[in-house]
Parts: C-alpha cells; sequence; structure tokens
C-alpha cells in the first residue's frame, strides 16, 4: 500500500484545510473564523533516547492539538515509519471536526512515532512505548482531563497498557489515572465493544446510507445492502471488522480485498475470517486459497465495484488514480484517504463520498463511552440491568395473565433479559452514527449550496467549533446553514 511514482500538489494537511475552505464558502461562514479555526494550536516534535541493546537510540515522535475548545482533547497514537509533522497535523484535525460532528465533546488531537514496530521485540516496544508517554504526560499531552489518547496504526490495546502504566507510575495519586488513554483491554479499565468499533461504525454507516432510498438511487446504486459488491482496502482492525460485519451480518459480497504487497479477489465473496486468519499466520495474502492472489494491489482499487472501502492510511485515493476508479459509492474508514485534488474529480465524475470523518467516527465515540466509563469507575448498566430483568419478567407475567397465553422461550428472552455494556456501547453508536446522518442529510436537503456528504459533514463540524469559540467570545456569531 505505497503510492510509490505518485506526487500530489498538496499535502495532507492542506487537503483537509482545502475541503474545510470548500465548506466555509458554501456555508457562507466568516472567513476570519474559518481561520480560527482551521489553525492547528500546539505541534510539538518530541525526541527521547531509549537505551536498545547495548546501543542508545534517539526516536522522533510528534503530538498535535488542533483545536482545544473542548477539553481534554482526543486522538489516537500512531506508530509507522512514515509519520511526519503534517500527517500528524492533519490528523489532528480532523479529529476536531470528527468529535464535532459525532457530538462527542473533545477537540481534536493526534500523537505520532516515527517507527517501524517490525523492527522490534516487544519488551523494546514496550520501553519505547513508556519513554515515549512519559515524555508526553511530562508536557501534559497526556492526562485524564486535558489530552487521551487511543490507539491507530501501529498501535493498540497492547500498547494504551503500556501508556496508561507510565502515567500510572507518574501520577499514582490521580484517581482517573486509567482515563488518560482509551481503548483499553478489559482488563485494565476497557470498554466492551471498543476493539471492534471503528468498523461497527462503518457498518451502521452504511446502514443509515441504504435506509434513505433517495440517496441510493443518486448514487446509481440498487435497493438494499445485500448483495453489494465491496472492495475494501486494509485488513487492519478497521479494514478486517467492517469487512467481517458487513459480510457476516449484511450479506455484503466482498469481491476483493487489498493490502501490503497484493490483493485477494473472488467474485462470490470472500471468507474474511479464514483471509485474516491466513493473514496473520502467512504475514500476506499470498497463498491463500478462498480466491486469486494479484500482486499489483493498486490495480485491484481500480476493479469494478458497487462500493469501494479504503481502511487503510492517507492519500490513497489521489489524482492519478481517481478517475480510474470505478464505483458508485466510497466509504471512507481510513483518514483522509481521498485527496482534495481526488474529491474533486470524484465529485465531478459524480461518484458519491461518504466521508471519514462521518465513517470512522464510530472509534472515538467508543472511546468517549470508555472516558466516561473510566470516570465513572463503574460498567455501564450495573446498577440498571437487573432491574430492567425483573421488570421485564413482571411485564411478562402481566402480558400472560390478561392474554391467557404463555410466550415462547425466544420472546420470553427478549423480554427479560436486562442491557449488557455491550448492548449499551452498540446502542449508543448506533445512535450518534444515525444522528450525523440524519444531521448531514437534513443540509443537503435545504442547502441548495450543498449537495455531497463531505462538504455538509465539514459544514456541520465547523458550525459547531464556531459556535463554541462564539460563546467564549473569540468568534463572530454563526448563520445557520
Ligand atoms: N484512532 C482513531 C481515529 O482516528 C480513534 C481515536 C480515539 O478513539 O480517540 O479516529
Amino acid at each position: 500500500m505505497t503510492n510509490e511514482g505518485f506526487k500530489e500538489t498538496m499535502t495532507f494537511r492542506e487537503c483537509v484545510d482545502r475541503m474545510v475552505d470548500r465548506a466555509i464558502i458554501a456555508s457562507g461562514f466568516d472567513p476570519g473564523t474559518g481561520k480560527i479555526i482551521q489553525a492547528c494550536n500546539v505541534v510539538s516534535q518530541i525526541k527521547f533516547p531509549v537505551k536498545i541493546g547495548n546501543k542508545i537510540e534517539i526516536f522522533t515522535g510528534w503530538w498535535a492539538q488542533h483545536s482545544s475548545h473542548r477539553l481534554p482533547v482526543k486522538g489516537g497514537l500512531r506508530f509507522a515509519p512514515i509519520v511526519n509533522q503534517d500527517e500528524i497535523e492533519a490528523l489532528a484535525t480532523l479529529m476536531s471536526y470528527k468529535c464535532a460532528l459525532a457530538d462527542i465533546p473533545f477537540g481534536g488531537a493526534k500523537g505520532g512515532l516515527c517507527i517501524n514496530p517490525a523492527n522490534y521485540s516487544k519488551n523494546e516496544l514496550r520501553q519505547i512505548t513508556h519513554a515515549f508517554a512519559t515524555e508526553l504526560a511530562r508536557k501534559e499531552y497526556l492526562s485524564p482531563s486535558l489530552s487521551v489518547l487511543a490507539p491507530d496504526l501501529g498501535t493498540s490495546s497492547r500498547e494504551m497498557v503500556w501508556i496508561a502504566d507510565a502515567y500510572k507510575n507518574m501520577f499514582p495519586e490521580n484517581l482517573n489515572q486509567s482515563a488518560c488513554v482509551t481503548g483499553k483491554p478489559l482488563t485494565h479499565g476497557g470498554i466492551a465493544g471498543r476493539t471492534e468499533a471503528t468498523g461497527k461504525g462503518v457498518q451502521y454507516a452504511l446502514r443509515q446510507f441504504f435506509h434513505h432510498p433517495d440517496a441510493v438511487e443518486a448514487a446509481g446504486l440498487s435497493d438494499g445492502l445485500e448483495g453489494q459488491r465491496v472492495i475494501v482496502q486494509g485488513l487492519g482492525n478497521v479494514g478486517y471488522h467492517t469487512a467481517k460485519f458487513l459480510s457476516e451480518e449484511e450479506d455484503v459480497k466482498v469481491i476483493a480485498v487489498i493490502e501490503r504487497g497484493g490483493a485477494i479477489v473472488n467474485p462470490d465473496g470472500i471468507n474474511i475470517h479464514n483471509l485474516r486468519q491466513h493473514f496473520a499466520n502467512s504475514d500476506g495474502l499470498k497463498g491463500f486459497e478462498g480466491g486469486d492472489y494479484i500482486e499489483n494491489g493498486s490495480s485491484v482499487l481500480e476493479m469494478e465495484c458497487d462500493i469501494l472501502i479504503p481502511a487503510a492510511i492517507e492519500s490513497q485515493i489521489h489524482a492519478n488514480n481517481a478517475m480510474a476508479i470505478n464505483t458508485k459509492l466510497i466509504v471512507e474508514a481510513a483518514n483522509g484517504p481521498t485527496t482534495y485534488e481526488a474529491d474533486e474529480i470524484l465529485r465531478e465524475r459524480g461518484v458519491t463520498i461518504l466521508p471519514d470523518l462521518y465513517v470512522n467516527a464510530g472509534g472515538v465515540t467508543v472511546s468517549y463511552f470508555e472516558w466516561t466509563r473510566n470516570l465513572s469507575h463503574m460498567r455501564f448498566g450495573r446498577m440498571q440491568r437487573r432491574y430492567d430483568e425483573l421488570r421485564g419478567i413482571t411485564y411478562l407475567h402481566v402480558l400472560e395473565e390478561l392474554t391467557g397465553k404463555t410466550a415462547s422461550d425466544k420472546l420470553r428472552n427478549e423480554i427479560v433479559r436486562g442491557a449488557s455494556e455491550l448492548d449499551l456501547v452498540r446502542s449508543g453508536l448506533d445512535d450518534t452514527m444515525q444522528m450525523a446522518f440524519t444531521d448531514m442529510r437534513d443540509i443537503i436537503k435545504r442547502n441548495e449550496k450543498i449537495n455531497d456528504f463531505r462538504t455538509a459533514a465539514y459544514a456541520i463540524a465547523v458550525a459547531k467549533i464556531a459556535h463554541s469559540y462564539y460563546e467564549q467570545g473569540l468568534a463572530e456569531p454563526v448563520q445557520d446553514i
């Protein structure tokens, strides 16, 4: 999954800013307010030493805080060899807009460490993560009340435990210490459903889209999610869960999966569970028996399909391949997979795009639930689950007495069962995805200058942030869009 041979004229950060500019113009917002919102508040480069074997290595990381209109600021921590300042700023910026659109009361931030995790042992990675977390905490870039990190590319619940541990060592008296990171394992203060949250959110976003026949028709798709032919780029946490939920729960046909070093294609649909097992065991897609292996993954991105889901890294759909993309709907599960120039080309071509700040908001939404769970020091549903079950039993008895009939075991279980934490997390996530979709649809219907989901999403996000700045006396009032 490289961009070899391709040169975009704008950086990732510039692409995001141009997309915001477009929304500000379409919404008629004060350009001065736009400038205030677009500025990245803080960007820090951090260099720190770690003793690896007998040698001292110096590592370079970045931390960016885009906006602090709401605190804490929130965002993922990325470990990758390609990490750079522009990227971290762009990703922090996207986090602000994403949180605003999804009504998550956080500002946007992002951390990144320039490292190839594959070059280090688990123990070395723990030391490096510990050292980086210590640097971040010292500067208050890691704190339950000011700045909360989460998994991103190259990190997972494992790194989150190491980070929480480093924070705990520094601030043992802080009662809310575990809330300095989200995406932790359940055994360390995590929440049910966080690991797969972004993929679940993508599934809910697609469900929303297909609940709106006019949007489906405008995209040139046939009714219903079932049977749609989908290509997924990326088999990491987001791509895997997206492909899994869509194929197993929505009867979508995943006809191709693209990863580093190639793609698997099968017009009858790929078994995602088996593919992931193969990928984990052989560190690549090659040799998988459930489809044809194609070495040139980029060519598969241009294969004809109904829905294309880029779920890997940024700038995968760019000025050089945008004309060749052969799909009706792009669902951006990754952050920034489409460059500004590609976006313009695709808009011109009439390809519908569900934008990243909406589609992948599931991760931070469930992170928000985890953070509040950590602050309350109690699992969701603990106080009312049994109570709800007892009420359910009472209702059932009343119904049975009044009707003289006995409910089937299935119905009995449904009525009587109280919500688990996972039920509540899924319900809250679904609600968030529904609300944000409705907001975008309403704007598109209401405002004739806004006719695509990305512009609608940015317009809503900018309006919410601007309103918050206005309330603090820092910006002009924002008019209705
Ligand atoms: N890394 C994820 C994202 O880019 C999650 C961030 C979070 O949960 O704070 O949205």
